[in-house]
């Protein structure tokens, strides 16, 4: 449930309410409305009495959280979150724009691309130096070398960096050298993981499970912000479907449907969700005109030589034209929405 505060508490009113929910066991988080102050109340399943509350000096109200998932509700927090990374800002009125190899394979491959992307007008960069393959016998990643030449590309860029964590024994490793935490598909419900991250105050890329509900991936989300960590981007990466023509399907219902549910950013990535460099741009389109908050492209100046995901990835100048293009969308949504919302008030769209 949540506290919601009255516009005109004072903060001893707040601090009031912060230990009473604490000396009844639960664990308070509070976010800071544009308006007012609200007070999640989180805690094992067992409810809590709204009437120990609302007599309290500044309480407005007690309301339950209908959702399963509630710090990442917006239930919780109306307002959009905005997530930082190194003067990157996610959730904003602009879009992010990630791009770099699937893998980091070398020195030269990793500057040569962050100087790539840079010009292209790419805001972060990425790259894979522990590797999650589905076979035992593929490239697995450079590891810590590997993290080192992102480090580098950063240096020589000014690009951030973000790179996966697959393991939470590697959780100290990654965090001395990137920017962004990032928790793959196959982690998603890593709960573990989840937990390492959430204890940690780096900002973390959460993609969807290959066969993660929305509630899913909400409830992944909020292991992370449990922990306190509220720094959290989600990613949809395309659902595994009966559908064999693409790696995988791009739920573009997925965007607006999380838009609606939660105040985290969201981004696609239409390298993974289609499989297949052709299809990347047309996706990455109609990401945004949906409503993403940025896109993460994988791009490689020699595809065919590319230790991993190759097909998928896009040569400099083809992501060059993506970022044109969704750049010109995004304006075009921004002004197109602005006129309508002008002329009447927006609907509220049902959540997960
Ligand atoms: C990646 O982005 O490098 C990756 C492995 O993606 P996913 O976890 O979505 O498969
Ligand atoms: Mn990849």
């Amino acid at each position: 449930m949540m506290i919601v505060m009255r516009r005109d508490a004072r903060p001893q009113d707040v601090e009031r309410v912060l230990a009473r929910v604490q000396d009844l066991g639960f664990t308070p988080h509070v976010s800071h409305g544009q308006e007012r102050v609200v007070i999640g109340v989180i805690g094992e399943a067992r409810r809590a009495d709204p009437g120990a509350f609302v007599h309290l000096p500044g309480v407005a109200r007690v309301v339950p959280i209908s959702r399963p998932y509630k710090l990442s509700s917006r239930e919780f927090h109306p307002n959009n979150s905005i997530v930082e990374v190194g003067g990157v800002r996610f959730g904003g009125d602009d879009i992010v724009l990630i791009a770099g190899p699937c893998s980091v394979e070398s020195r030269s491959q990793m500057l040569e691309i962050a100087h790539a992307v840079k010009e292209a007008g790419a805001h972060m960069l990425r790259g894979g130096a522990f590797k999650p393959r589905t076979s035992p016998y593929s490239f697995q990643g450079l590891g810590e070398e590997g993290l080192r030449y992102l480090a580098e590309a950063r240096e020589a860029t000014g690009l951030p960096v973000v790179t996966e964590v697959m393991a939470v024994d590697q959780v100290d490793l990654v965090a001395e050298y990137a920017d962004m935490f990032q928790i793959g598909a196959r982690n998603m419900q890593n709960f573990a993981l989840l937990k390492a991250v959430g204890a940690r105050r780096k900002p973390v890329l959460l993609k969807r499970g290959m066969s993660a509900t929305l509630s899913e991936f909400l409830l992944a989300a909020e292991y992370i912000l449990a922990g306190g960590n509220r720094q959290v981007v989600l990613c949809e990466r395309g659902i595994r479907t009966f559908e064999p023509s693409t790696r995988n399907t791009t739920d573009i219902n997925a965007i607006p449907v999380l838009k609606a549910s939660t105040h985290l950013p969201v981004l696609l990535d239409p390298s993974h969700s289609t499989g297949h460099w052709a299809y990347v741009t047309p996706i990455a389109r109609a990401a945004i005109a949906a409503g993403a908050d940025g896109l993460i492209v994988e791009v490689h100046p020699r595809p065919e030589e590319a230790l991993s995901d190759g097909a998928q990835s896009l040569k400099p100048e083809r992501f060059a034209q993506l970022v044109r293009e969704v750049r010109a969308i995004a304006a075009l949504v921004r002004s197109a929405t602005a006129e309508v919302l002008a002329g009447k008030p927006a609907g509220s769209a049902p959540g997960v």
